[in-house]
């Protein structure tokens, strides 16, 4: 009989509703932080902006329940790791793209140490004058010996297709 009252008392009160008002608030906030949580991982993931705007909507609508159905079919990776691996890849390709040498008149594979290619004879680097390594048109020194390369013994590859320049035997 008290008790009763006493419910009826305290459901009756201003304390009540001040305390459903209270929670009615909190629920509506957390509500909207976990649609606003939806739309920014949403956006992470997603590049299209109308699959972003129906992840924040399912986000939203069967509410508290939408952020975990939204978990179950999102993306499994963010748009930045998926961009990075890609520039990684291209980076691997164009790596072994420049280590597959070519000789310049006869195309056929050459690989770096080479002085001569091997199939048409043409002449690809110049040889260390002291010992014999390759050495690269742009190098001012031997790395190997140290020893100086003269500007002479070093000629730069004939572009591809040039004519020979013509020599006056008068
Ligand atoms: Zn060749
Ligand atoms: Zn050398």
């Amino acid at each position: 009989m008290t008790a009763s009252l006493l419910g009826a008392g305290f459901f009756g009160s201003s304390t009540w509703h001040v305390l459903r008002n209270l929670l009615l608030f909190f629920a509506v906030v957390f509500w909207g932080a976990l649609g606003y949580w939806v739309y920014k991982d949403a956006r992470r993931r997603v590049e299209d902006p109308w699959l972003v705007a129906m992840a924040t909507v399912v986000g939203l609508v069967p509410p508290y329940l939408g952020p975990f159905l939204y978990m179950l079919f999102r993306p499994p990776e963010y748009l930045e790791e998926v961009r990075e691996r890609e520039l990684e890849i291209r980076a691997i390709e164009e790596r072994l793209a420049a280590r597959d040498l070519r000789c310049p008149v006869c195309r056929s594979e050459v690989e770096p140490s080479f002085l001569v290619c091997p199939v048409c004879t043409t002449r690809l680097k110049q040889a260390c004058s002291s010992c014999r390594a390759p050495l690269e048109a742009l190098w001012q020194v031997c790395p190997y010996c140290a020893t100086p390369i003269e500007p002479a013994a070093v000629a730069p590859l004939q572009p591809l297709g040039a004519p020979p320049v013509p020599r006056r035997t008068e």
